[in-house]
């Protein structure tokens, strides 16, 4: 049914970014004493070896994670130093060969009241996810469901403790899947306006990846919510489509692979924005490819 596994692109320049932040929002969730309840609607499979041949084929992560840590500079942003030292937590050795996923960068920070619940659709990466997810001294407090995220995470919305934070990180592989998130996150947003959602999204030539964060500002802006928008591009996209021809995203044949990435946060924590201000430039320095690589920072609410 799905072709697409995060295995050929864990620990890209999207990785870099999604992950750096979600860690930045995770760890401030967690600081309060009260159980928060994560939702991640797209797991994957969890956990990735650098060294992998998926990884080699692709070279996805050279381009990210691999030429992220190869910068000599030191990094002087706080949400990038944890993002490394996160890393670090994963691998016993000096070289970083596991590649965390969201399900795991997550679970990371969890205290032992919090919960996590993890949907993922493709059967290989369900198995694997749960072969992971097994191996953890904590595992009860995560439960992988193999169900659609998009409508598993209703019933789970609004947690009780009402602190709740939701990754929607969909493969897009699918057109439908921009609607699809702008239309949950409505509906979460009806079930619990507090809670704070994530959401990445693909920087592509498709008037659907250019629509989904300005329908998702509306939204917010509707439900009178903060929201902070972050999009990094590394290099330029060198598509010569014609108008209305679509390109296959993750078909590296017929594209330069992803120039650029988004994350549109509702109910971002206070501290975010700062974080973020100090921490992109120093991501465009050392993910950017060419002269078209930039970022934006743009929020409101
Ligand atoms: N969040 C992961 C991370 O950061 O490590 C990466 C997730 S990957 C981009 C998207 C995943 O969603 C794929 O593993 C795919 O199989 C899964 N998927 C696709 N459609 C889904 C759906 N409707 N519900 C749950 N999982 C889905």
């Amino acid at each position: 049914m799905f072709s697409y596994r995060h295995a050929y692109h864990a620990g890209n320049h999207a990785d870099v970014l999604k992950h750096s932040v979600l860690i930045s929002i995770v760890k401030y969730m967690t600081e309060k004493p009260v159980p928060l309840s994560v939702i991640d609607s797209h797991a994957g499979a969890g956990l990735y070896r650098l060294d992998s041949q998926a990884l080699a084929l692709s070279g996805e992560a050279g381009e990210g994670i691999e030429q992220f840590l190869k910068d000599p500079r030191p990094l002087s942003s706080t949400l990038l130093k944890d993002y490394v030292e996160t890393l670090t937590a994963f691998n016993t050795g000096k070289k970083t060969t596991l590649y965390p996923g969201s399900p795991f960068i997550i679970q990371h920070y969890l205290n032992a009241s919090d919960r996590l619940k993890l949907f993922e659709l493709h059967p290989t990466d369900t198995r694997l996810l749960e072969q992971h997810v097994a191996q953890l001294r904590a595992a009860r407090q995560v439960a992988v469901l193999r169900e659609d995220g998009f409508e598993g995470m209703k019933k789970f919305l609004p947690p009780k403790s009402r602190r709740g934070l939701v990754l929607m990180d969909p493969s897009y592989e699918i057109k439908s899947d921009y609607a699809k998130v702008a239309l949950s996150i409505q509906d979460c947003l009806r079930r619990f306006e507090t809670g704070t959602y994530i959401v990445w999204y693909p920087l592509i030539a498709r008037a659907h990846a250019h629509d989904l964060p300005k329908r998702l500002k509306t939204l917010a802006q509707q439900a009178r919510r903060p929201w902070l928008h972050l999009s990094l591009i590394v290099k330029s996209s060198k598509f010569t489509t014609l108008p209305g021809q679509l390109v296959d995203v993750m078909d590296r044949q017929k594209r330069p692979g992803l120039p650029g990435s988004g994350l549109f946060v509702i109910n971002p924590p206070y501290t975010l924005a700062g974080l973020a201000k100090e921490a992109m430039p120093e991501l465009l320095e050392r993910l950017g490819q060419d002269d078209h690589a930039n970022f934006v920072i743009d929020s409101g609410g």
